[in-house]
């Protein structure tokens, strides 16, 4: 599979801040998250919607494709950080860290982010536990975006709690999907794996570890 060809740009401005924002997408996977929410939006209603928002940097992809597609784009976080970004993890940033309370907070990095992108129309923050938030979702969504926490636990409680709120026609995509069990953790391979055996979404395209579904026909 190969990424999806000649999409649109991506404006330069919010490219570039993107880049630039602290966070866990090469610059590749990024674009190709851009237009494959870009695709989301001609190929379904609804809004799009974002497990794993961090300080924001898929937030710029994901929201510049809401705004060119005049959609609104929810992103989901606690922003207490995943297991992984906690201190003593490979993936912990200490600036991440709240000094009142000596927590991760990335809110108030995610907050400046998106103003920064001047996207705060057409973005809307949702803080909290993704499987709360999903329990009470009732919108069909024309993407939703899988980055959350990678244990096996979490991610396979995004996948049955947001997985069913993809729109027919829609996107489901999923990040850190790796084939290869040396170049990362199962749990998003193993979603990917069943979203297709489900025979409920078709592949799209892959750049990198991202991996881009359509909704095919109903269920997960
Ligand atoms: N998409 C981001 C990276 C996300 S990192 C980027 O482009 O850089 C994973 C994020 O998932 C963390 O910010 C963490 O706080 C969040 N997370 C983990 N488990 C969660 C849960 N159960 N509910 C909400 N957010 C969660
Ligand atoms: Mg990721």
């Amino acid at each position: 599979m190969t990424s999806i060809p000649g999409g649109p740009a991506m404006p330069a401005h919010l490219l570039s801040l993107a880049r630039a924002t602290t966070g866990f997408m090469p610059d590749d996977e990024g674009l190709a998250l851009y237009r494959a929410a870009c695709l989301a939006t001609s190929l379904a209603r609804g809004p799009l919607l974002e497990v794993g928002a961090y300080c924001g940097k898929s937030t710029v992809y994901l929201g510049a494709a809401a705004r060119r597609g005049g959609r609104i784009l929810f992103s989901v976080d606690h922003h207490r950080g995943s297991e992984e970004n906690q201190a003593g993890w490979d993936h912990h940033d200490p600036r991440l860290v709240d000094p009142g309370n000596g927590r991760m907070d990335t809110l108030p990095w995610w907050r400046r982010t998106v103003e920064a992108a001047g996207l705060e129309p057409w973005v809307v923050g949702v803080v909290g536990d993704s499987s709360t938030v999903a329990r009470h979702w009732g919108t069909p969504l024309a993407l939703v975006f899988i980055d959350g926490g990678h244990g096996s636990e979490p991610a396979w409680a995004d996948y049955w709690g947001w997985a069913p709120h993809v729109g027919m026609g829609g996107i489901l995509a999923i990040h850190d999907v790796f084939p290869d069990p040396a170049d990362g953790g199962r749990p998003p391979f193993e979603l990917w794996c069943r979203a297709l055996e489900s025979g409920a979404f078709a592949e799209v395209s892959a750049c990198g570890s991202l991996r881009v579904l359509r909704r095919v026909s109903a269920g997960c």
